[in-house]
């Protein structure tokens, strides 16, 4: 109670929530209106609209006052029944999470087992499904972004590894910490149900989630029998329509988002996935020069959202963090489950720029050395001369 102040910007680099822009706080401030009156109905249709163009789909979008866990719970009640077989991805800890809520709901998942080092292999779900020739699977859930990891699936292959298997199964990709940080395709890519959150990519506070439904998947809803009422599409999507939820909506978060979307228009969606792409590079150059290990080990997957680093043996990330929070008021993201204590995680997404990143490296290479963990200086300077070449190149573009 009696703590002295800390001066400055606390630095909340943990792979989400991530920092709330001024813009949208001053948005989200604004008083509340009647949810079913006329203001709110064109507020309704606008955030609707905007989340089609960030999930770049022309179908259906659902919006719930709910964390992301609710969304993965929407997605999986509103077009399973009960017994029906899904195959899933150990790409990590968020993975593990939704198959363990798959069971808890009464749906059998097979996991795809991972060393937790790299997204997703869409070979390996092509075999699996071609071994499935009785097409048990329902559908293959796969996490775009695997935030406890630091993996990237890419969500393209796995789409043509399921045509080339000629299977029917429904796609579901989980998207909570990669929307609006990492190119997406809901369309495009042929996805079913998108599952996304407010609290990383689309700089709100935690609170909302979303599914964006396809043709196909609002079909299986139909004859879906895993029991709803709450997270049921049909009167969400009948209500939204005319902009309005079938109940009191979170009407004040609705309001960030009609910023958050604004923001990421004006600032353009591949500028934002630039810009990720770029300070995930950055900060790989700086865990490289400090002599440490990226979780991920497959270039192809590296995320441009978060970096998982590995401790040294013996040394304790938790305890890092700990010493990083105390000396320079900066939070990094813990180790979850298997790798709890072993990783520690870098979150480079949301509202940041150049030199919050710089400074956030410049407070772990400064608590390596505060938290006597072996490593070699010169990582900030790695990540800085990355970043001020691609100004010279790039001009003011990035
Ligand atoms: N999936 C992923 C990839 C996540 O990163 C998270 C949260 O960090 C979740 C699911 C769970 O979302 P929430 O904590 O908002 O319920």
């Amino acid at each position: 109670t009696n703590a002295p102040r800390v001066a400055g910007r606390h630095f909340l680099q943990i792979p989400g929530p991530s920092p709330v822009p001024e813009r949208i706080l001053s948005a989200i401030a604004r008083q509340t209106i009647d949810h079913r009156g006329p203001d709110f109905g064109k507020l309704g249709l606008r955030v609707l609209d905007g989340m089609r163009s960030i999930f770049k789909t022309r179908g259906a979008v659902v919006i719930y006052p709910a964390s992301g866990t609710g969304a993965w719970e929407a997605a999986l009640a509103n077009t399973l029944s009960p017994g029906d077989k899904v195959l899933m991805v150990e790409t990590g800890h968020f993975a593990t999470l939704w198959k363990t809520m798959a069971g808890k709901l009464g749906v059998e998942a097979t996991f795809i087992p991972s060393d937790w080092r790299a997204g997703a292999d869409p070979a390996a779900i092509e075999a699996a499904l071609r071994e499935d020739k009785e097409h048990a699977f329902k559908a293959v859930c796969v996490v775009h972004n695997e935030t406890s990891t630091g993996s990237t699936s890419r969500i393209d292959e796995v789409r043509k590894a399921i045509d080339a298997a000629g299977h029917p199964a429904l796609l579901m990709v989980d998207t909570i910490s990669s929307l609006a940080s990492v190119d997406y395709r809901h369309d495009e890519w042929g996805v079913d149900v998108t599952v996304a959150g407010s609290q990383k990519g689309l700089m709100l506070p935690p609170g909302l989630s979303f599914n964006a439904v396809s043709e196909k998947a609002l079909a299986a809803s139909k004859a879906s029998r895993l029991p709803k009422s709450f997270w049921g599409w049909e009167e969400m999507i009948a209500a939204g329509k005319s902009g309005y939820f079938p109940y009191t909506p979170a009407t004040n978060l609705l309001y960030g988002l009609d910023e958050a979307i604004q923001m990421l228009h004006e600032e353009g969606l591949d500028a934002v996935f630039a810009r990720h792409l770029r300070h995930g590079e950055a900060t790989r150059r700086a865990v490289a020069a400090w002599g440490l290990e990226n979780l991920c080990t497959n270039p192809k997957h590296f995320s441009p959202v978060l970096t998982a680093v590995v401790m040294p043996e013996g040394h304790d990330a938790d305890r890092l963090r700990s010493v990083i929070l105390d000396a320079f008021d900066m939070s990094l993201g813990t180790g979850l489950s298997k790798v709890a204590k072993k990783v520690f995680r870098i979150g480079h997404l949301g509202d940041i720029n150049d030199l919050t990143l710089v400074g956030t490296l410049g407070g772990v290479e400064m608590g390596l050395g505060l938290a006597g963990v072996p490593h070699k200086a010169g990582g900030v300077a790695a990540a800085m001369a990355y970043l001020a070449e691609g100004k010279r190149e790039g001009g003011a573009k990035a």
